[in-house]
């Protein structure tokens, strides 16, 4: 998008936000969001808004989200992302359309693929047109989602304090991210739907066996994932995507690249880990779907 363009959409989707700093109303006035009581938050190049006063430090810098995207393109998550289009269809269908498009936040979207692909699916093949919002905390990541064409708001933000009113989204994604209950909660409409995307054990578990010998992720990291969600949300279904994924060889150097369970790998073994791609990886995840407790 351009910066004409993410300004433009602003402009219309104003509504939607509220100031991080004194939580008042915003609009668009010129280029800025602005609110009530004069913080002012620019639209930058290639379209986005930076709604973060302090940018924290982070290890996910550039080459991790180039690293991500590639991925992304190769359909590393496709057949995730066609079951969590299947899941949000099937949401809409009994609803009567209310004009407007309902929103879909990406909590964490990175460098914004996943919720691009996951718009395209759901306009091309139900013609749901939703307005995706796709917010991090990581610049570099926002500023490589808003390259794309897609009709989308791009925010730099923190999701603990995140710049958007009550009940504003029907649907709150978080893939792979760390995620704020309360935050989402609360930003949800009252009949929406949170869809929590969670790695099982296998994930990854050729790369794992190579960087480290065991294979499998703890158990317990994905159970108490999903108990924690069930104490916040009222669990609606969920289920288990598992496929492989195919490796060619710069795949293979693309996700060593891009997934923190190399960070604690030396670079020897890295160079070693290199030489010895596997024929293909498992992605699985369990997809959580769950309502406001009532
Ligand atoms: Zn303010």
């Amino acid at each position: 998008m351009t910066i004409q363009e993410q300004a433009g959409l602003l402009a219309e989707e104003a509504s939607l936000f509220a100031c991080p700093v004194c939580g008042e109303a915003m609009e668009m006035t010129g280029s800025s969001l602005r609110c009530a009581k004069g913080h002012s938050y620019d639209v930058a190049k290639p379209g986005y808004v930076n709604l973060l006063r302090n940018p924290p430090s982070t290890r996910y810098d550039k080459s991790l989200f180039v690293s991500r995207r590639k991925l992304m393109e190769d359909g590393l998550f496709d057949s995730l992302l066609d079951r969590l289009a299947e899941r949000i269809q099937a949401n809409e269908a009994p609803q009567e359309s209310s004009g407007s498009a309902p929103r879909l936040l990406d909590a964490g979207c990175g460098e914004g693929s996943p919720l691009v692909r996951l718009q395209e699916r759901l306009a091309g093949r139900a013609g749901l047109e939703l307005l995706g919002v796709g917010v991090d905390l990581a610049k570099e990541g926002i500023r490589l989602a808003a390259r794309s064409s897609s009709r989308t708001v791009w925010c730099v933000g923190d999701l603990a304090n995140s710049p958007f009113r009550d009940g504003s989204f029907r649907y709150i994604l978080s893939l792979l991210s760390p995620s704020n209950y309360a935050e989402f909660r609360r930003l949800l409409e009252a009949d929406g739907l949170v869809l929590k995307v969670v790695p099982q054990a296998d994930y990854l578990q050729e790369l794992r066996a190579r960087l480290y010998g065991d294979s499998l992720r703890p158990e317990e990291e994905a159970r108490q994932a999903a108990d924690w969600f069930r104490q916040h949300f009222q669990l609606a279904d969920e289920e288990t995507v598992r496929y492989s994924f195919p490796v060619r060889e710069e795949t293979w150097s693309e996700l060593l690249a891009m997934t923190p369970l190399a960070w604690k790998a030396t670079a020897e073994q890295l160079a070693e880990v290199r030489q010895s791609p596997p024929a293909e990886v498992t992605v699985s995840m369990r997809i959580l779907a769950g309502r406001r407790p009532g």
